[in-house]
């Protein structure tokens, strides 16, 4: 987390701020980014902004924002407020929330922030998996670039894997993550994970920042409901990656 320039996302439970200079991205990703923002050009840095822990969603409740994705509409319109505050109008992209494909977890990866778990949610030491990519944005901004950093997998030295043992539809059990289990699981009608998933909340690790009930179940349950409406039509649009 950062003060300073973020002071006023932190303040909202945007708390994890990480600041890329396009040059320094690697070539596939910088590649990837020209491909689906029209080109970089004019653009020096992404910004990736996250959450950790509940602050977020009790600030998107206080402001009582209704819509079928207040999270997201929350985020945004508290990102474009900070930056017109902090650089006027220096061009700035979104990339996501959006349809344009961006590697978050290989960002996050690069920022520090992401481990790969059984399950498939990115973790880490500090906050467990309770955090989650909101904005990143293409920015033409001279920010100071954010170190990176550097903590083990919790994974590694976690005894038992109890988020392996607790998945009911032993979506782990075969060494690797097998989605379609899992979505075939959470599509039963006495599904422990309509709402939620149990090896996430098995888990050791960061359980001081977990997210409240209330936003558990918003986000699986929005999650259960684009796999439904993929599965109905499947040219329509990818589920979003859950977090
Ligand atoms: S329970 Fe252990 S193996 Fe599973 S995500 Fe948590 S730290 Fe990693
Ligand atoms: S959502 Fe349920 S079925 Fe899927 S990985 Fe989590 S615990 Fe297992």
């Amino acid at each position: 987390m950062s003060g300073g320039v973020f002071s006023a996302l932190d303040g909202v439970g945007l708390n994890l701020q990480a600041v890329f200079e396009l040059d320094r991205l690697p070539g596939a990703m910088r590649s990837c980014l020209g491909a689906s923002s029209g080109g970089l050009h004019g653009y020096r840095q992404l910004i990736l902004i996250g959450n950790a822990g509940p602050a977020l969603w009790a600030a998107v409740k206080a402001a009582g924002l209704a819509g079928s994705d207040p999270i997201d509409d929350f985020s945004l319109h508290a990102v474009h407020t900070w930056f017109a505050e902090q650089f006027g109008k220096a061009p700035r992209l979104t990339l996501y929330p959006g349809d344009a494909p961006l590697d978050l977890q290989g960002l996050g990866q690069l920022a520090g922030w992401h481990h790969p778990s059984p399950f498939k949610v990115g973790i880490n030491q500090d906050w467990g998996s309770w955090f989650a990519y909101r904005v990143a944005l293409l920015a033409d901004t001279a920010l100071p670039v954010t170190e990176a950093r550097h903590s083990p997998s919790p994974c590694q030295g976690c005894a038992g894997k109890p988020c392996i043992m607790a998945c009911p539809a032993a979506a782990m059990s075969d060494g690797d993550f097998d989605l379609e289990r899992c979505i075939a699981y959470r599509r039963t009608p006495a599904s422990r994970c309509a709402a939620g998933c149990v090896a996430r909340i098995a888990c050791p690790v960061g359980t001081q920042h977990r997210y409240d009930d209330e936003q558990i179940r918003h986000g699986y349950s929005n999650s259960l409901k684009m796999i439904e409406r993929y599965r109905a039509a499947p040219h329509a649009g990818a589920a979003r990656h859950q977090n």
